[in-house]
């Protein structure tokens, strides 16, 4: 009859879409041993990118910062911080020991139409929201006579260093395209913007945002040796022994130690699982080909797979039935945060599912067995991109011997610093990521090793960057 043969089609859909979850669930495993490897790849490059200019997919940036903060730092600074998605102005009061660090800020989200014109455009809008902020501060604010105003910049993409405070772009990376920025000095044209607007100031750091957070995160506490962003993107810097840096020919820092941005968004190595998804996601990206590691793990890009992965069900499986529902083929229109909701929704019904479906995507009269393939599709993609981010911990920790005990047993702690919108907000990516950090390590080691939450480090570890390298003060 036309309902046996109704039910029957409706279950052979079903069962089509089921197979195509778990294959992408199988091809997105990552067990232990794989991690492993990942992690020993990850090392390797590291050497092999600090050997030689151009010798690793891992740049392996040397930051020119040599010495980290110690506390001690005080006087009046600012600074910038472009990351991926937000913008932010800092006025930093340091404070030394006695009194530690008062700041003042304003934040907003980037115009995204700005993100692929001109630097030229870029740098105004960037500048004149400097303007803006410093225009409103108080008498007690300005700078002493003679001097100007001092910034440090966190400017979160690769930058080959030419000094601790210049250096030209790279490339471009995340939802960023400006053609003409690229291989220009990221001072340069900070300055030119400056002056355009008349704000006479002195930038006195460019830093990454890794570095910022390293910095940041030091100032509180000694023990900080690495730092990881989980956001938009993501990233890493560590502390590197000088004299394990055979391309830097510079003279040897007074610490014997150099603060490498190893930019580990650029790294890929076999053993990272990659589907057909990540695939075509790279090819059609504004960067295909580049940040391969970034492209599994960081918040641009979680919701977007996921997307990819319901419309493929949609489209071959009839999940959503017969009509592919139009927002499922608008790229990016998934975002992560929203992953997250549906991922952390603990109704029995899965309710935020469905008005999440409803509202972003426009799909309506989900039943409960559809939003539960929804939420494993959320797991899967978190699980895979924390656990790979894990393995990168434990690749730089390898590569620093801190991955065993010292021989004499004792402990030696490790803190890292992390930041980042998907680390602060997706709680289940962020327990995943410690969970398996833990796991790679074993539980000796493990216990001497601490994640640090570094909130807005970024920000003011460039201001204390711009203090121990102002032009005014002796460090
Ligand atoms: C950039 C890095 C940055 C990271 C986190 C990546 O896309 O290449 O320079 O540190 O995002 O913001
Ligand atoms: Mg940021």
């Amino acid at each position: 009859t036309v309902v046996v043969r109704r039910e029957m089609k409706k279950s052979s859909r079903w069962a089509k879409a089921i197979a195509i979850v778990k294959e992408f669930e199988e091809k997105c495993e990552t067990p232990c041993e794989k991690l492993r490897q990942v992690a020993d790849a990850m090392a390797i490059e590291m050497h092999a990118g600090l050997a030689s200019e151009g010798g690793s997919k891992l740049k392996m940036i040397i930051s020119y910062v040599d010495n980290l903060p110690s506390g001690n730092e005080e006087g009046l600074f600012y600074a910038l911080d472009l990351g991926g998605t937000n913008f932010r102005v800092l006025r930093v009061h340091l404070g030394g020991r006695e009194k530690g660090v008062i700041s003042q800020e304003f934040e907003e989200a980037i115009p995204p139409h700005l993100m692929t014109r001109s630097s030229h455009e870029l740098f105004d809008y960037i500048a004149q929201a400097l303007a803006k902020f410093v225009a409103t501060e108080s008498e007690d604010s300005r700078p002493l006579p003679g001097r100007k105003r001092e910034l440090g910049f966190t400017f979160s993409f690769p930058v080959r260093q030419l000094s601790v405070a210049s250096g030209t772009l790279i490339k471009w990376t995340k939802g960023f395209s400006i053609e003409d920025a690229v291989g220009e000095d990221v001072v340069g044209e900070l300055t030119k913007a400056l002056d355009r607007v008349g704000l006479d100031m002195h930038v006195a750091a460019l830093v990454n945002d890794t570095i910022g957070t390293l910095a940041g995160g030091r100032f509180y506490n000694p023990d900080v040796i690495a730092a990881v962003i989980l956001g938009t993107g993501t990233n890493a810097a560590y502390v590197e022994r000088a004299q394990a840096i055979p391309k830097w020919h510079g003279p040897l820092p007074k610490s014997g130690e150099m603060v490498i941005n190893t930019e580990w968004g650029n790294f890929r190595s076999s053993h990272i699982p990659l589907t057909e998804y990540d695939h075509a996601l790279d090819a059609e990206s504004l960067n295909p080909g580049e940040q391969i590691f970034e492209k599994t793990i960081s918040g641009m890009y979680l919701g977007e797979i996921v997307r990819r992965v319901l419309l493929r069900v949609a489209e071959e499986a009839a999940f959503f039935g017969d009509k592919v529902p139009e927002k499922l083929r608008v790229p990016f229109i998934l975002r992560t945060p929203v992953m997250s909701a549906m991922h952390h929704d603990t109704s029995s019904d899965l309710k935020i599912v469905a008005s999440k479906l409803k509202d972003v995507l426009e799909i309506t009269n989900t039943s409960l067995k559809m939003r539960k393939v929804v939420v494993s599709l959320c797991e899967i993609v978190a699980t895979r991109g924390a656990r790979s981010s894990a393995a990168g911990i434990y690749g730089i920790l390898k590569k620093i011997d801190r991955d065993t005990l010292k021989e004499d047993g004792e402990a030696q702690k490790s803190v890292i610093a992390l930041d980042g919108g998907l680390f602060e907000h997706y709680t289940k990516f962020r327990m995943c990521m410690e969970s398996t950090l833990k796991e790679l390590v074993g539980e000796k080691v493990g216990k001497n090793i601490v994640i640090e939450h570094s909130k807005d480090g970024s920000g003011i570890g460039a201001a204390l960057l711009a203090a121990s390298h102002s032009k005014y003060l002796e460090a």
